[in-house]
């Protein structure tokens, strides 16, 4: 049985006061050891939420990565820092880098290898337009960032990636993929999974469903075989909505 996971990517938003404030009150309102939770707070709180989450269950990711390992790459940040903040996980190719910052898919395996040799793990963002999807083009859309960021992986180092579907009209929107819609795509790319990295490969990756979850849709979509948790933007900031969401997920 795959454990769910569960991510709030908070994107720009909260200042290391303001995480902390989240974190006291969000701890005490989950205790499930049945899903995993995650925080992607901005790069200036990662430090802060760490020491603060040292001691509990919840886990920390980064946002964003650098590929090289240090250096003159102003602005940037390496994995071995987000290692030394308490950092698990890191998402890699969210479609506002691949929108806004020009992460293109070249720029995605850099970061998705950087991630895994600097001994974190990846969670892999991918997902289609709504002109892509009208034009009938989702699955190739899908398929090109897959093996784009795939290709050749090792499997020892496959077995750490997560992948989530994040239908880019879906993000930020208010507009949520139907359990169908979710549920289709997420058993298109555990399949293609097992078409390249095997059977078992397959079984075992997570897949994470993200575009407007929130507390009264959490259910519908965590509770579909092929989608083993959420990656949730902007519900995530309130930690009894966040809380919710973990909940709807406990299978
Ligand atoms: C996201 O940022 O990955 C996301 C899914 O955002 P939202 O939940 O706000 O749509």
């Amino acid at each position: 049985m795959r454990r769910r996971l569960i991510a709030g990517n908070w994107k720009m938003h909260s200042t290391p006061d303001e995480t902390e404030s989240f974190i006291s009150r969000f701890l005490p309102l989950i205790g499930s050891a049945e899903a995993d939770a995650a925080i992607f707070p901005p790069f200036t709180s990662l430090d802060r939420a760490g020491r603060l989450l040292r001691s509990s269950d919840v886990r920390l990711g980064a946002q964003d990565v650098y590929f090289e390992a240090k250096g003159a790459f102003t602005g940037a940040v390496s994995p071995g820092m987000l290692v030394a903040c308490g950092c698990r996980y890191v998402l890699v190719g969210h479609s506002e880098r691949r929108h806004t910052f020009g992460d293109d898919d070249p720029i995605v395996r850099r970061k998705l290898d950087a991630t895994l040799s600097g001994g974190l793990d990846p969670v892999l963002c991918m997902g289609e337009t709504i002109e892509e999807r009208r034009a009938g083009a989702t699955f190739d859309v899908l398929e090109a960032q897959l093996i784009a960021a795939l290709r050749k992986l090792p499997p020892d180092l496959f077995s750490r990636v997560v992948i989530a579907y994040e239908p880019v009209w879906a993000i930020g929107t208010g507009e949520t993929a139907t359990p169908e819609q979710a549920e289709e795509v997420s058993a298109w790319i555990r399949a293609r999974v097992g078409a390249a990295f095997g059977a078992p490969a397959a079984e075992r990756i997570r897949i994470l469903y993200g575009g407007s979850v929130k507390p009264d849709n959490a259910r519908s979509l965590l509770t579909l075989p092929n989608v083993d948790g959420a990656l949730v933007g902007g519900a995530s900031l309130d930690p009894e909505g966040f809380a919710a969401i973990i909940s709807a997920g406990v299978r």
